[in-house]
């Protein structure tokens, strides 16, 4: 099966296409379909935000088009990031991660190591040409750290610690996060859901 995934972020498509391809489904850029297209994420969820690229991406081409809307939740500030992940640091360009795990740390300064717990979601939909439409969670638990470290993956990983690996997601090789991080999970669940439509 062949996918559209509406995103241009170039690390979540090589994470989409290794979880996926092992799955039987080949996902295609926007690039390769020849759309240029920067889509607005206005909704207040990530369920929201991931139907509206799909719903918007499906209707321009009437393909089948999955998207991944994701982010960072912090228990101690009280779910931040959240769907403000991409923009926390209202930061745009090449520099934008590093203003935002910038802004983290400085916001987490005085946040002891038992209240910095934080998880990663992903919220995938998938919208298919004849109209159905499938939505699936992931979630990966960890603590955020007090400096950066890893050279690996992207956005917030060199700050987040994973729940039982004692390392930053950055310093996980790119197998390792594939296999559990929170885009994996709902990659996972969202191919049980199609098994089950199909089947
Ligand atoms: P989106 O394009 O609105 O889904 O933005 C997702 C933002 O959440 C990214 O720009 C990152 O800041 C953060 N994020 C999502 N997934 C990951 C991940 O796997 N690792 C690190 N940061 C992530």
């Amino acid at each position: 099966m062949k996918m559209i995934a509406a995103t241009n972020n170039k690390h979540k498509l090589e994470e989409m296409h290794a979880i996926l391809k092992e799955m039987g489904i080949d996902i295609v850029s926007l690039a390769e379909v020849g759309l240029d297209i920067e889509i607005e994420e206005n909704g207040n969820t990530f369920r929201e935000n991931a139907l509206i690229k799909a719903r918007g991406i499906n209707c321009i081409t009437g393909k089948a088009v999955i998207a991944d809307d994701s982010g960072l939740e912090v228990e101690a500030l009280f779910g931040e990031p959240g769907v403000r992940s991409a923009r926390y640091s209202g930061e745009e360009g090449p520099d934008k991660d590093k203003k935002n795990n910038e802004k983290l740390l400085e916001a987490m300064a005085n946040i002891p190591t038992s209240r910095r717990n934080a998880r990663f979601c992903s919220t995938i939909a998938a919208v298919f040409p004849d109209g159905k439409e499938i939505v699936a969670e992931g979630f990966v638990y960890g603590k955020i750290g007090y400096q950066e470290a890893g050279e690996n993956g992207f956005g917030y990983d060199p700050l987040f610690i994973v729940d039982g690996y004692g390392r930053t997601m950055a310093e996980l090789t790119p197998e390792e996060k594939n296999r559990i991080s929170h885009r994996a999970n709902a990659l996972n669940q969202f191919v049980m859901k199609l098994k089950e439509e199909l089947g």
